[in-house]
């Protein structure tokens, strides 16, 4: 392949099922959006395949859930060491078909790490509850058990963090898991299991069954259809969690999406202008301006916004753009030709309806577009309502505080939110008042493992990370105990 990694046996083309890897009848290529070299072939499995691995989830259930938590966050921790000890070749694994700068794909790692890390230490702290009983002749108990076999499909843009990030919480409680990666990313998700295996997490434990973009449908539906999955964990777009939630409807599985953003990031007269322009960089351009918390729209106060869209078309312009494995590269491709259409018409749309370039417009090899600022953005155009997913940044005016919280909330997303202001009293107004899970205040970046990630609306349900994270995983069984 295109690029070497010291320990070769990480790049797995074969899905995991219970104790096997499964070639599977069929291929599907996994191709680097850089090149568009070809990497691999990969297993491309269906419904049977599915079925098969729902299976060895659920033999494999009874004694994982039965183990000492300890024991579960032992194996858990012997995992996130291997990450971090194979962490060179997990990042160039993850720059070759993700694309993203070598540097960022290391950070992801860490980052993915610390999902498995946090949830192996809450293992060991899944209480449970006694309630003051109203009969004197009873007791009430509150067991937390897991819920059972659990499903997580996952998209391209954090290829090993968004599976620990679902996994790590459902192995601490106690679950077993089928993951269905991206078609575009499946290389990460493998070497993951991989991983597992050598830390010695039990077969079946985490299975993995990867297909193209045809057969995750069927894989799909083959995961929502099961009664003995009872619980499905999705990251990917509002359209497709949709269609997820109504095809669990029939087993009533317990859901938690995470789905489309349309991030506002606000910048007020009484911010520090060069601290708002650093957050707009790392919230904006970040993965390209590919994940689902990326600043989409940049509301700006009169009073500073020439001053702002000039030093951040200045730094914009600034980025430099190549192939992820380039040294000093800071903004990689962007994952396929469909992304690259839709971000021009992002930009051909706005310019059509009077936007000002003032940095960027065009396409650059190798697959990527350049860091784009428009001014003069308004309501009226797509970027207001849709997510870009690319680096493009329209910067909107706003005159007042009223006016600028009114068009954060005008969208039926509510994932992540920003705002840059010194005002105390201004900063619990506006937190308050902005209708989404995440507010980042004076900063452009805000996951981490301890938080609750996660959004309202059309955003999605539930919350990853943190304590809260591992709640999905588990069910209270209320126990009445009576002859006392
Ligand atoms: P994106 O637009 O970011 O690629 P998608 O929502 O299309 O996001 O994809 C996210 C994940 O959902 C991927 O793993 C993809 O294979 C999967 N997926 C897409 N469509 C379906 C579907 N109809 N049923 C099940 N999984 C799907």
């Amino acid at each position: 392949p295109a690029f070497a990694l010291s320990d070769p046996s990480l790049l797995v083309r074969d899905a995991r099922i219970g104790a096997h890897w499964r070639a599977g009848e069929r291929r599907f290529d996994v191709h680097d959006p850089a090149t568009g070299a070809l990497l691999a072939e990969v297993a491309n499995l269906g419904e049977a395949d599915t079925h098969e691995a729902i299976a060895a989830a659920a033999a494999a259930l009874p004694a994982w859930a039965a183990l000492p938590a300890k024991q579960r966050a032992a194996a858990l921790q012997r995992w996130a060491a291997l990450l971090h000890q194979h962490a060179e070749d997990l990042a160039r694994l993850m720059t070759a078909e993700q694309g993203k700068p070598l540097a960022e794909a290391r950070g992801e790692i860490t980052f993915g790490a610390s999902f498995i890390e946090w949830f192996a230490e809450e293992a060991r702290r899944v209480y449970g509850e006694t309630i003051p009983t109203t009969d004197p002749d009873k007791r009430y108990l509150v067991l937390r058990q897991p819920i059972g076999v659990c499903a997580a499909i996952t998209p391209w843009n954090f290829p090993v963090a968004m599976i620990t990030r679902k996994v790590a919480p459902a192995l601490a409680a106690g679950c077993t898991v089928v993951v269905k990666p991206a078609e575009q990313t499946p290389l990460c998700a493998l070497a993951l299991a991989e991983l597992a295996r050598r830390a010695g997490l039990p077969d079946g434990v985490l299975n993995v069954v990867t297909g193209d973009g045809a057969q995750s449908v069927a894989i799909g539906r083959a995961l929502c259809a099961s009664d003995t999955v009872r619980h499905l964990s999705f990251t990917g777009s509002t359209e497709v969690g949709r269609l997820l939630m109504a095809q669990c409807a029939p087993s009533i599985k317990k859901l938690a999406l995470e789905l489309g953003g349309n991030a506002p990031f606000i910048v007020f007269d009484d911010a520090d202008v060069d601290a708002a322009v650093e957050g707009a960089m790392i919230s904006k351009y970040r993965n390209a301006g590919q994940t689902c918390v990326c600043a989409n729209r940049l509301y700006v106060q009169d009073g500073v916004y020439e001053a702002f869209v000039t030093k951040l078309a200045e730094r914009a312009a600034q980025l430099r753009v190549g192939n992820g494995f380039e040294a000093g590269v800071q903004q990689g491709p962007l994952i396929d030709a469909d992304a690259l259409a839709k971000v021009e018409a992002h930009v051909q749309d706005a310019l059509d309806q009077g936007a000002r370039l003032l940095t960027g417009g065009h396409r650059l090899a190798p697959h990527s577009y350049a860091p784009t600022v428009l001014a003069d953005a308004h309501a009226g155009m797509r970027c207001a309502r849709e997510e870009i997913f690319g680096p493009v940044a329209p910067v909107f005016r706003f005159h007042t505080e009223a006016e600028a919280i009114a068009l954060a909330n005008a969208t039926e997303f509510g994932l992540a939110s920003y705002f840059y202001s010194r005002d105390m009293g201004r900063i619990f107004r506006v937190g308050e008042a902005l209708e989404y899970g995440m507010v980042g205040v004076n900063t452009g970046l805000i996951s981490t493992a301890e938080v609750p990630f996660g959004g309202v609306k059309h955003s999605g349900l539930g919350r990853e990370g943190s304590r809260h994270g591992m709640d999905e995983y588990l069910e209270m069984k209320y126990l009445c105990l009576a002859g006392i």
